[in-house]
Formats: structure tokens, C-alpha cells, sequence
């Protein structure tokens, strides 16, 4: 199935200059959405995790998804200040300004496997946020799957020596 056919060019968003892909088209599609955790599991499978964890907000969507297929637990990082609990952070530097990503201490056991998953793959920063929440808790990152990579801004450097899987890349 050709994926990258379901996610649409959307230009001058969020601002004048960048083109936004959104992957709207391939969520509103059965057989698209099917496809896309069906072959992210299908490559997550051997690493035997113990959680998936996904960024906010877009990641929540496959990466519960990819939790179910896995047949495991879903930890959710979120942007700070909305998780009702005691949290852990790692903070990733923005265009203009940091940004941070939370977790609530208590998720992840000590030593655990992890699968961690977001929708899209850019810079690199929030994905390397991320993996330095987990890591942080005693955790260990089995992989990495995203839905789409834009390979021209390197993101994946950022991601040295982790299994990294994407299923539409942009060079
Ligand atoms: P990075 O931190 O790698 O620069 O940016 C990746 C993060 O920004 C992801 O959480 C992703 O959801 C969001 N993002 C940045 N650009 C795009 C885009 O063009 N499309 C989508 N769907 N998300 C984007």
C-alpha cells in the first residue's frame, strides 16, 4: 500500500513557509490506518517491549493503537502541567525557546523495555526528549517507530544507535 498517498501537503502551516504534513487523510482511511499499525507492529514485534510510549498529541494516536496490536501497556508523555500525578521531565529545545515533555514517575518500572513512537519525525528534538525521559526512569529503548520521517532535517543523528522505523520518509 502506497501510505505516503494519505498524508496531505498542508502549506503555510503552522506559519508562513513550512508545509505541514498531515496525516488526517491516512487516520480517516480503515485500510490506511490498518496498514500503518499493522506494519509498525509487525517490525515491533521482535523487540519484545514492555510499554509503548508516545509523545503528545498526534502520537497518542498510533501509539495506542501500536500498544494494543503489541498486546501491552501505553505510558502517554505529555506537554507539562496535565498529568494528574508526580512526573519526571526532559526538556528539548524549540526554534524560539524549550519545550518539555512529562511522564508520571511511577509508569515505568525500573530495567523495562520500551517501544517509544510519535507521529512524525523532524529535528529530532522531541523524539530525543523522549528517549531521555525513559532512559532517565531506568528504562530501556528497544525502538523507535514513526509514521512519517523528513529525512532532509536529520533528525535521525539525534538518535544514534537506536533501532529507528519509518514508514514514509521524505529526502
Ligand atoms: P521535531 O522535534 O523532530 O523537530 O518535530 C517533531 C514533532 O513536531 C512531532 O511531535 C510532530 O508531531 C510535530 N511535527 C513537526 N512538523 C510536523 C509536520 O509537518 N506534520 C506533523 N504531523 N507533525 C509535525
Amino acid at each position: 500500500m502506497n501510505l505516503a498517498s494519505y498524508i496531505r501537503d498542508i502549506p503555510d502551516f503552522p506559519k508562513e513557509g513550512i508545509v505541514f504534513k498531515d496525516i488526517t487523510p491516512l487516520l480517516l482511511d480503515f485500510d490506511a490506518l490498518d496498514f500503518a499499525v499493522s506494519s509498525l507492529a509487525e517490525w515491533a514485534r521482535p523487540l519484545s517491549v514492555d510499554f509503548v510510549v508516545a509523545a503528545e498529541a498526534r502520537g497518542f494516536i498510533l501509539g495506542a493503537a501500536l500498544a494494543r496490536e503489541l498486546g501491552v501497556g501505553f505510558v502517554p508523555a505529555r506537554k507539562p502541567g496535565k498529568l494528574p500525578g508526580e512526573t519526571v521531565s526532559a526538556e528539548y529545545i524549540l526554534e524560539y525557546g524549550v519545550d518539555a515533555l512529562e511522564m508520571h514517575a511511577d509508569a515505568i518500572a525500573d530495567g523495562a523495555r520500551v517501544l517509544l513512537h510519535d507521529d512524525l519525525l523532524a529535528t529530532g528534538g522531541t523524539a530525543a526528549a523522549l528517549v531521555d525521559l525513559v532512559r532517565g526512569r531506568g528504562a530501556q529503548v528497544a525502538g523507535f517507530g514513526f509514521l512519517v520521517e523528513l529525512s532532509f532535517l536529520g533528525g535521525r543523528e539525534k538518535l544514534d544507535g537506536i533501532d529507528v522505523k519509518t514508514l514514509i520518509a521524505y529526502d
